[in-house]
């Protein structure tokens, strides 16, 4: 149990970081707006994108009009917190643990910027990739669990190409998805091909039922984009609770 009370409270005290980055990520650097309230136009991250976590962070309130520039207090980190805990009580191998929970806290940030402006920043995306392969490529070989590795690394790239060939045919897929995909592949093909079949599968359904219930209530237009990271890691941080 010390494990989980120790990943809950790394997973609570995180989510003021969190906070940041969807902040700091929502716009793209160059853009003007970058790091600014979008109602009062404040500079609000004023030392970079890592910003300073302080009661701007916290509130998800502008400092200067008070209007929300983020998500109500505590939702964040309990979010954080619980998936941290869930991913403790089902993940054993510490360093497998570290990797899931890192992927998880930056699947909370990429979610929270899908929603909201349809962007899979690299600035999340990327660090994310290399800090969970660096992980799982220690744990395979400290672990001497070189068959977990090796479906890590080939769920990884079998992913990405999966999802790089419909992004080359649909419209609807960014190359975003695709890495996202390949972050997600990794992590599931550790566990085995199961696992990692029913987490892409699981994606494409709820997003699927996603657009059907739009369809049912009047509200879906074809060239809509719907934000689908939500869904994949959805799907993906399911599955991996249920077969962890
Ligand atoms: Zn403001």
């Amino acid at each position: 149990m010390t494990v989980v009370a120790v990943a809950v409270t790394v997973g609570f005290l995180v989510g003021p970081w969190l906070r940041t980055a969807i902040f700091a990520n929502r716009l793209p650097r160059g853009d003007p707006a970058h790091g600014h309230c979008p109602h009062c136009s404040r500079l609000v991250l004023a030392s970079g994108d890592l910003g300073i976590v302080g009661p701007v962070a916290l509130s998800g309130r502008c400092p200067s009009c008070r209007r929300r520039i983020g998500a109500p207090p505590v939702i964040i980190e309990v979010v954080s917190a619980g998936v941290s805990g869930l991913l403790a009580l089902r993940v054993h191998p510490p360093l497998v643990l570290a990797a899931l929970v890192w992927a998880a806290a930056a699947g909370i940030v990429l979610v929270a910027i899908d929603a909201s402006t349809r962007r899979l920043p690299d600035a999340v995306l990327a660090p994310t990739l290399v800090v969970v392969l660096v992980l799982l490529v220690v744990a395979g070989l400290v672990d001497h669990r070189s068959s977990e590795l090796v479906g890590a690394l080939i769920g990884g790239a079998a992913t990405f190409a999966g999802y790089s060939l419909l992004a080359l045919v649909t419209a609807g897929l960014g190359f975003g998805d695709c890495k996202l995909a390949a972050l997600l592949g990794l992590v599931l093909g550790w566990f085995g091909w199961e696992p990692l079949a029913a987490g892409v599968t699981l994606g494409f359904l709820l997003a699927a039922c996603y657009l059907l219930a739009r369809m049912v209530i009047g509200r879906f237009s074809p060239s809509e984009q719907i934000p689908l990271a939500p869904f994949m890691l959805v799907g993906a941080f399911t599955v991996l609770l249920v077969v962890a």
